[in-house]
């Protein structure tokens, strides 16, 4: 049986760090990025600790500030202006998830919009309705790169997306249009509606992005569909994707292990983000 090629996220990110490295001396200081942890939450706990250790290895500076999980919005604002403030500061990130009581939107709208280095900040966000983005959202960004990497062109193709998240679906779907690619955007009134096999089958190129292992069957996929999967899930121990990988790859041209697929080009584009905020600070502060 065929079965598709893998889409290695490896690839993609080593060549992200090699043009880091290449661009970091030539930055003439040592920039530092902010990581703001609230509680003790595993997931953001090993995403902070992943970001502090690629900074390092690039030969950035990572401060970790750990708030207590019962700190206010208010204490955290207050936080994020001081950083905001501090010119020693190139890039800042708010860590999710953070405790319910906090509000992700109230405290990303604090950040300097030239220190979001997540693309969150809705000024960030809202430059993605036109042609010149300022800074993209790590996993959209991710996930453009991987199609990249697959070859295939998405003018005129049907792309489906599964998840209309802040972070990755709607982002996504932006990047997409932007390829003149025909967008479908599918999300929970999809999957109640009974519908998400039959938009499955059309996508050309299927990204999925829920974080439920398996929700994606192998055989909904159609024939020689690029396939990218978002989805990080725990299951039986090991890390899984939401698609069925091994059945889906038999009909797939294209797809994305898990992990080792989106994940590292993520994080390699978190980076690169902060490189080209330090950047632009340090031609800003220059110019004036
Ligand atoms: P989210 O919870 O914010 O959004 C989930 C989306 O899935 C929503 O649009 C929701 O409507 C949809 N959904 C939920 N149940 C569904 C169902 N049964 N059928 C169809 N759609 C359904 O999640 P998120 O933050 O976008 O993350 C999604 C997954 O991607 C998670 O597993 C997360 O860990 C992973 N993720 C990975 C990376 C990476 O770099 N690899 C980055 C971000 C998120």
């Amino acid at each position: 049986m065929a079965s598709a090629g893998l889409l290695k996220g490896s690839v993609i990110a080593e060549r992200i760090k090699e043009e880091i490295r290449s661009r970091i001396g030539k930055l003439g200081f040592r920039p530092a990025l902010a990581g703001i942890q609230v509680g003790d939450n595993a997931a953001a706990e090993s995403y902070t600790q992943m970001q502090s250790r690629l900074a390092s290895a690039l030969g950035f500076e990572y401060r970790l500030h750990r708030l207590a999980a019962k700190t206010s919005l208010e204490e955290l604002k207050r936080l994020i202006v001081k950083l905001n403030e501090d010119p020693a500061v190139n890039g800042i990130i708010v860590q999710k998830p953070l405790p319910n009581e906090i509000d992700y939107l109230a405290a990303v709208c604090e950040i300097a919009p030239f220190k979001d280095v997540e693309g969150m900040h809705p000024y960030n966000i809202g430059h993605m309705f036109f042609p010149r983005p300022r800074i993209v959202p790590c996993t959209p960004a991710a996930v453009m790169e991987l199609i990249k990497l697959s070859g295939v062109r998405l003018e005129g193709r049907e792309a489906v997306l599964i998840g209309h998240s802040e972070i990755v679906g709607r982002p996504l779907a932006l990047l997409l249009l932007d390829k003149l690619a025909t967008v479908t955007v599918c999300h929970i009134g999809t999957h109640s509606a009974g519908k998400l096999e039959e938009h499955v089958g059309r996508a050309e190129i299927l990204v999925v992005a829920v974080g439920k292992a398996g929700i994606i069957k192998g055989k909904w996929i159609r024939e020689q569909a690029v396939v990218i999967d978002v989805g990080i899930n725990r299951s039986n121990g090991r890390i899984v994707g939401d698609v069925e990988t091994e059945e889906a790859a038999a009909r797939a041209s294209w797809i994305t292990p898990v992990p080792g697929g989106v994940g590292p080009v993520t994080a390699a584009i978190l980076m690169r983000n902060f490189l080209e905020a330090a950047s632009m600070q340090k031609k800003q502060s220059r110019d004036s």
